[in-house]
């Protein structure tokens, strides 16, 4: 049985929308780093206060404040019993310290999906998403409009533009990704739980199931 996954890709790959689906099909609880993060800046808790710029600017927060908040939610939170982890790891020192916490709960990772979007397409896409504050549920400004203007489907939060998908911001976490976060892909390959999904279209039956088969034989580790 799928129970603690990961999805990890460029910004604006997919991964809040997967993460959503994935959460509804096996009845998991979604951890996205980023509204973790998004969160603290809300409250203007001192962490917030803290990673502030970081996360404004579109740079990626030291790799110790972020682990130290992923393992406390992993800890305190439902992701006890399984998750759908959104945006972390995404530096190979995260990885390592996110294998560290679940070896000494002694479980271990089903797959890590990684989301293959071409780059055009990944820009078009994060400037134009929007999200709920509240739940985090992604929509963007054409096809996937909320049905009330500004208010969220699922939780009835704010539908807002995040003030990171800039253009200039959006550069700079390209670059992180490719720099930082890319190689975590070979890290997962060589423990046999990589996952490729490529995600240039919308989320459809047919992707979905394409998905469910690949996540199907590397969970039973065929
Ligand atoms: P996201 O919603 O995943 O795009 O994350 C938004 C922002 O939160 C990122 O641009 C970073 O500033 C910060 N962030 C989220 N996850 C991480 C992470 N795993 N490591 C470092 N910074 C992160």
């Amino acid at each position: 049985m799928v129970k603690r996954l990961i999805l990890t890709g460029a910004p604006g790959s997919g991964k809040g929308t997967w993460s959503k689906i994935l959460s509804d099909t096996f009845s998991l609880p979604h951890i996205s780093s980023g509204d973790l993060f998004r969160k603290e800046l809300a409250d203007d808790s001192p962490l917030g206060q803290q990673v502030r710029s970081y996360v404004e600017q579109g740079a990626l927060v030291p790799d110790e404040l972020t682990i130290k908040l992923v393992e406390k939610t992993l800890a305190e939170g439902p992701g006890q019993n399984g998750f759908i982890l959104d945006g972390f790891p995404r530096t190979i020192a995260q990885a390592l310290a996110l294998d560290g916490i679940l070896a000494a709960t002694g479980v271990k990772l089903d797959a890590v999906i990684a989301l293959d979007v071409d780059e055009a397409i990944l820009v078009e896409r994060a400037l134009s998403r929007m999200i709920c504050r509240g739940c985090g549920q992604p929509y963007n400004t054409s096809v996937t409009r909320p049905n009330q203007e500004g208010v969220c489907d699922r939780c009835g939060g704010e539908v807002v533009r995040r003030s990171d998908d800039t253009q200039e911001t959006l550069q700079r976490r390209l670059l992180l990704y490719h720099e930082q976060t890319k190689p975590l892909a070979d890290y997962y390959r060589d423990q046999g739980i990589l996952v490729k999904l490529e995600n240039n279209g919308p989320p459809d039956q047919t992707v979905q199931q394409e998905l469910f088969q690949m996540l199907e034989s590397t969970c039973s580790g065929a």
